[in-house]
């Protein structure tokens, strides 16, 4: 079965056609710009990358353009759409009623939109993603995926936040956790890879990106992740501050005479990485940076390491231990000095690095020594592909 992968943003969307026999991505690419003018990226398995600009006013355009690229004539990979059997959509937040990936119907998109107040930048758009692709592709069933489900297996003690009680009772104010897709499916593979079973495992997955995140995954289940009620809360990212203390808003709101949207604004957008350095958000840019003796941009690479480090000290006592350490994503699959520095601070643990296997980018292995007390793994992440299995599981 052919199963189309939408992730859907509020001007963007990047979608992936799969098939479920062999796993292959037969196109995949991006829209871009939906609602100004509009911009499609396409390419075909093993073809040139196309990009074409088509009016996208709104999404439903978007997934039209993406539509007839798949069944071009000349460069499309499927005759018609009766050859797409499924479609998977990335949704953002699930809140505490989604445990898992759903069959889309109208009950499950009522109690998506119940989400909405969690997430207001992206569950609309997740929404009027699912929506568009009804329209067009009629009787077609379709499947959310959330970023959430994977974590709503964590204890009370995990995402409970030291705020009065009923705050949670009546706005469920609590951590949740994003990357879910991402922690479980880089998770089963580490256990996979190292050969041992999935539910006996002690693994911690750092999901070091634009984005990034850290789990707990204690035999199988998410037992705590950085991120919390949004994606702002843990690491340092590239724009997002992570943890601080809650009293910095009040105080430099005040002195800058910034209101709360703003401040939100400026902890979601100007912090971060690209807030410390003055720099940018990229780390390749800020590796650059540091090399020719840009201080700020080495503190910002610096403080990012040094969170990540923090973070696997706190899961490994969660956890009372680990057996393995999984590094995922744009920097946790391509940054080699950022894993050796990391892990150099991880010898308490019995972690050893072997320098020549880390010495890779975005490639599947262990990277640590054979005697290594703790097993290090690069692992890239392929969301897509487990929104495709997912898909499949409660479409067959
Ligand atoms: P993601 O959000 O997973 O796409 O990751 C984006 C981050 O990965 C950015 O900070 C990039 O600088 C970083 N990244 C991507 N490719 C590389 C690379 N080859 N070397 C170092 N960092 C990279």
């Amino acid at each position: 079965m052919n199963i189309l992968v939408i992730n859907c943003g509020s001007s963007s969307l990047k979608y992936q056609l799969i098939n479920s026999e062999t796993e292959g991505v037969l196109a995949k690419g991006l829209c871009e710009r939906i609602g100004i003018d509009g911009m499609l990226t396409y390419q075909p398995e093993g073809g040139e990358k196309e990009k074409s600009e088509i009016a996208m006013p709104t999404h439903t355009e978007a997934i039209n353009a993406v539509l007839a690229a798949l069944t071009n004539e000349k460069s499309g990979v499927i005759k018609s759409l009766s050859e797409v059997g499924a479609v998977g959509h990335r949704v953002v937040h699930g809140g505490e009623k989604f445990t898992s990936s759903c069959l889309i119907n109208d009950e499950s998109m009522k109690a998506i939109e119940e989400c909405n107040d969690l997430a207001p930048l992206h569950n609309p758009a997740n929404l009027i993603g699912i929506r568009a692709c009804q329209e067009l592709m009629p009787g077609v069933p379709m499947v959310a995926v959330f970023d959430t489900a994977f974590h709503q297996t964590m204890p009370d003690v995990a995402y409970t936040y030291g705020i009065p009680y009923e705050y949670y009772e009546k706005y469920k104010v609590r951590r949740y956790g994003f990357h879910g897709t991402s922690h479980s499916y880089v998770s089963k593979r580490t256990a996979e890879i190292v050969g041992k079973p999935y539910d006996q495992m002690k693994i911690i997955v750092c999901h070091l990106g634009n984005g990034a995140s850290i789990s707990a995954v204690n035999c199988g289940k998410s037992v705590d992740t950085s991120m919390g009620l949004t994606p702002l809360e843990g690491l340092v990212m590239g724009t997002r501050s992570g943890d601080l203390d809650p009293a910095i808003i009040d105080f430099v709101g005040k002195k800058e005479g910034l209101s709360l949207d703003e401040m939100n604004e400026v902890l979601n957008k100007k912090s971060g990485m690209l807030g410390i350095s003055g720099v940018s958000s990229d780390g390749r840019d800020l590796e650059a940076a540091a090399e020719t003796g840009n201080k700020r941009a080495q503190l910002a690479l610096d403080v990012f390491d040094y969170r990540v480090i923090k973070y696997i000290g706190a899961y490994a006592a969660a956890m009372n231990g680990v057996d393995a350490i999984a590094f995922t994503a744009g920097i946790g699959e391509n940054n080699i000095k950022m894993r050796k520095d990391v892990c150099s601070s991880l010898t308490y643990l019995g972690v050893k690095l072997d320098e020549e296997k880390n010495n890779v980018r975005g490639e599947e292995r262990i990277i640590s020594a054979d005697d290594s007390k703790v097993q290090v793994l690069l692992v890239p992440t392929n969301e897509e592909l487990a929104i495709a299995r997912e898909t499949l599981a409660l479409v067959k």
